[in-house]
């Protein structure tokens, strides 16, 4: 299969993990007969140093001439970087929000996943995390509270705020086709996130994810509200499978979720249009704390192209590849710094790609 796959490195550790991420893209590529086309493009601070805004035009165009793109992540220290003395507009993450906008991406997914290697990290009792837990939040990223009509004003001498909460019908039918196509693959069952009890947008969010629910016979659908959504995944996050929610109810619970883990490094995320092209990125930041040191987990990026595999390129068994040799490099007991324990062997970043490549070689 012909990949083409543009390429974000962006700032701070972004260019190292996302260097490890394309070791594992190459080793899969050569395994299973496949040839990638990789094109750089700059965005957030890495273009602002280039050509004064974070993100061209041109850079738009490379993205949308792909099939995918690959992200590190952008941004940097938000104290201390003179990216942060530019005015809103021109900042390092405006890019990404343009980016985002510019390719229509509507879908994003968080896996969160507990490996038993790593459940000393979880902040969970034993009795609770049981198995573990391997659950996908499928947020809706541009619509809601974030994108409505917005204002602030002055009534008899008292200030007055509004932000207003809006979905149509086919911004949550075609979202929620997502999350059921997603749970297809999975193991059949989505848990819509609402607040049906207050809220109309969440009425029709409801009634909407009951009618494209009767087009997956296969996929199990039940509702829950947002409160106990809340409680639910700290209580037994083993319940969930997908979890498919608009766009601040998924925001917070997908911080949640990620918390539970226990290591922002080993968390992969995906951003969908209508079509098969996404936006793959790990859920962590730039961690500019620890650029350029060689000690970054490469391991959320390398998942992130795994997804990129199954969702863009429908290649299954290549992502299981991938899954499957980060699982065996954790069991044979190899760490980055941030997950390391008592009795693991520490490794760098780079030995940490090479350790993943080579056992899908
Ligand atoms: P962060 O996620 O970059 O860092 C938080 C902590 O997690 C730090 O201690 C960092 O060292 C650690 N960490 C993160 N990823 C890691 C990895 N792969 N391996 C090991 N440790 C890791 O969050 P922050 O410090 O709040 O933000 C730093 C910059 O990143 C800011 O400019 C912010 O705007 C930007 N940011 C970008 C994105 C994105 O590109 N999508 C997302 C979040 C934050």
């Amino acid at each position: 299969m012909e990949c083409k796959i543009a390429v974000i490195s962006g700032d701070g550790i972004g260019p190292e993990i996302v260097r490890e991420a394309k070791k594992v893209m190459d080793a899969v590529a050569a395994k299973y007969g496949h040839h990638i086309t990789y094109t750089d493009v700059l965005m957030g601070g890495a273009s602002i140093d280039v050509h004064g805004v974070p993100l061209t035009d041109q850079a738009i165009a490379d993205c949308q001439a792909a099939d995918a793109v690959l992200m590190g992540s952008i941004g940097g220290n938000t104290s201390t970087s003179p990216w942060y003395r530019l005015p809103a507009d021109k900042r390092p993450e405006a890019g990404l929000l343009k980016l985002r906008k510019s390719l229509g991406l509507f879908a994003n997914l968080r896996p969160a996943s507990l490996y038993q290697e790593l459940k000393s990290a979880c902040p969970l009792r034993d009795e609770i995390i049981g198995d573990g837990f391997d659950l996908m939040i499928m947020r809706e990223l541009t619509g809601g509270l974030y994108f409505g009509e917005r204002k602030t004003v002055e009534e008899n001498g008292v200030q007055k705020a509004y932000d207003t909460l809006t979905y149509d019908e086919n911004e949550i039918r075609r979202i929620a086709k997502r999350g059921f196509e997603i749970a297809e693959k999975r193991r059949k069952k989505v848990t819509s996130v609402d607040k049906a009890n207050v809220l109309d947008s969440s009425r029709l969010w409801r009634k909407v994810v009951e009618e494209v629910a009767k087009d997956y016979p296969e996929v199990a659908l039940e509702h829950m509200l947002v409160d106990n959504c809340a409680m639910q995944l700290v209580k037994d996050p083993g319940q969930f499978d997908v979890i498919l929610t608009e766009n601040m109810f998924g925001d917070i619970l997908s911080d949640e979720a990620s918390m539970i883990t226990g290591s922002i490094g080993m968390l992969p995320s995906a951003s969908l249009n209508d079509t098969k092209f996404g936006l793959y990125e790990p859920s962590g930041g730039s961690a500019p704390d620890i650029a350029g040191q060689n000690i970054a987990n490469p391991i959320a990026t390398i998942l992130s192209a795994a997804m990129m595999l199954r969702f863009s390129f429908d290649l299954d068994q290549e992502a299981d590849a991938v899954e499957a040799a980060v699982q065996q490099v954790l069991t044979e007991g190899y760490r980055t710094r941030d997950i390391l324990s008592e009795d693991a062997k520490q490794v760098t970043t780079s030995q940490m790609g090479d350790l993943i490549a080579e056992r899908i070689k």
